[in-house]
């Protein structure tokens, strides 16, 4: 298991593509977007849409950080309930950031319908499952916040989750059916034609390796190339490559990883998932599962499988796949792949006042709808010169003591649930 995109299923599997050249120039432009994943590529998309020129500097391929790595759960909102976004942000900023980013599933399908893009869009619904008996109240609570601000989601029973997820493993749900799943990487790569096709400038294998302020703006340069512009926005998120004359924020890094089965045979595809929701649970240390347009079974859980207690989360992945699914037993797995999680300190995205740009990081793990909203509205504050667009209050600085030590605060808790799980058998581990 690694951390290279190339063993991942979304990168065997990807139909979408994208032409750009590396930069090899001395070019200008109105805006140049640093990071090609969903946060970069929206921005670039919605900057070229306004009629802005916009230059998109990805070091390596579109899509090569986390949006070409994760889970594909195209969800409503935060992974923190309204009430505590409230309590964080304040209750008009964060009511105001709730009604946004409940509209983010119908943003992210949208786009893929305008624009064509492949990327195996369903939008079935996604379950957040009870990983226990306790895990329910979780639920309830989310149940009632949410309606509360007009979000149509329903609680399932013991019952209806274990029919709709095919596994005894589950203790209830909550469904919301605005949500779905998407194959990541080929979103990406689409927004990033999109943009493209919109008449944004795309450089690929071209990482920014110096930024230097300038009177009206902005000198980026590259190995090969630079780009002049009068603004910028920075969207490197958990994957920023150094760059000399910019200290990126930093955030806790929490590795995520997956696994693929080979695709599911029709009378197994019957039972487990049929209606082809994604799913992830309220475990602390959480899990999720999804299928794929072939029927692959994906599951997911935290932890770095490089790390050097790696192996404890490897045989994990065949214990939760037994114990949630004991028909794939002996279902072999065809992929898997690894990848960081920018979390913030409240599990909130910020976006960095740069002075004539914007950094924006830190989706704590939620950034489908998130990245793309935020890319669309940075880049329409920044082209409008209206601050009061963006979906957050802009912050001065960022700074965050002992991320590293953070980050091996989750690991730590991910190895032990893990491990936890291999001594007492998966099921009582679960248990509540
Ligand atoms: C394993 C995993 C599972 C997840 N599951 C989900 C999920 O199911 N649903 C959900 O909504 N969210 C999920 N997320 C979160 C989501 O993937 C991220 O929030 C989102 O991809 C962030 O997009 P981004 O564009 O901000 O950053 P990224 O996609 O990481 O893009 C940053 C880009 O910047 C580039 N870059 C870095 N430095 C430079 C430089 N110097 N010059 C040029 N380019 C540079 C990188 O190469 C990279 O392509 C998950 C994340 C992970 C890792």
């Amino acid at each position: 298991m690694t951390g290279d995109l190339s063993h991942s299923l979304w990168h065997k599997t990807c139909r979408e593509d994208v032409v750009a050249s590396n930069l090899v120039d001395h070019v200008t432009a109105d805006l140049v977007v640093i990071g090609g994943g969903y946060t970069g590529c929206s921005a670039a998309l919605r900057a070229a849409q306004l009629g802005t020129d916009v230059c998109l500097l990805e070091a390596d391929t579109f899509g090569s950080g986390g949006s070409g790595r994760n889970v594909g759960l195209v969800n409503a909102g935060l992974w923190l309930p309204p009430e505590k976004i409230g309590a964080l942000l304040g209750n008009t900023a964060g009511a105001r950031l709730s009604r946004l980013l409940a509209k983010a599933p119908a943003v992210v399908f949208d786009l893929i319908k305008t624009y064509q893009i492949d990327c195996e869009a369903t939008q079935n619904g996604t379950l957040h499952c009870a990983h226990a008996r306790s895990g329910l109240k979780d639920l309830q609570n989310r149940h009632r916040q949410l309606n509360a601000i007009g979000a149509p989601v329903t609680l399932l029973s013991r019952d209806e989750a274990v029919a709709r997820v095919g596994s005894d493993a589950v203790h209830g749900g909550l469904f919301d059916p605005r949500a779905g799943t998407i194959q990541p990487l080929a979103y990406a790569v689409g927004l990033a034609r999109a943009a493209a096709s919109q008449g944004a400038r795309l450089y690929a294998k071209s990482p920014a390796v110096k930024l230097s302020r300038e009177t009206d703006g902005w000198l980026v340069s590259t190995p090969d190339g630079s780009v002049r512009a009068r603004q910028l926005i920075m969207a490197t998120n958990a994957y920023p490559l150094p760059i000399s004359g910019y200290p990126a924020p930093t955030t806790i890094p929490v590795s995520y990883f997956q696994a693929a089965t080979e695709p599911l045979h029709d009378d197994l595809a019957a039972k487990i998932l049929p209606k082809e929701e994604g799913c992830w649970d309220t475990g602390l240390i959480m899990s999720s599962w999804r299928r794929d347009r072939a029927g692959r079974l994906i599951v997911g859980g935290m932890g770095t499988p490089s790390h050097i207690a790696g192996e404890i989360h490897t045989n994990w992945l065949r214990r939760k796949l037994t114990s949630m699914f004991p028909s794939l037993s002996n279902h072999p797995f065809e992929a898997q792949w690894a990848g960081k999680i920018a979390m913030t300190t409240e599990h909130i995205p910020k976006i960095l006042d740069l002075g004539q740009g914007y950094a924006c990081f830190g989706y704590s793990g939620r950034g489908i709808g998130p990245g793309t909203l935020f890319g669309q509205h940075m880049a329409e504050a920044l082209i409008s010169n209206d601050p009061s667009v963006l979906p957050v209050s802009v912050t001065k600085q960022h700074n965050l003591p002992f991320a590293g030590l953070r980050g091996a605060y989750y690991e730590t808790g991910a190895t032990l649930v893990h491990l936890l799980a291999q001594r007492t058998g998966q099921k009582s581990a679960i248990a509540d």
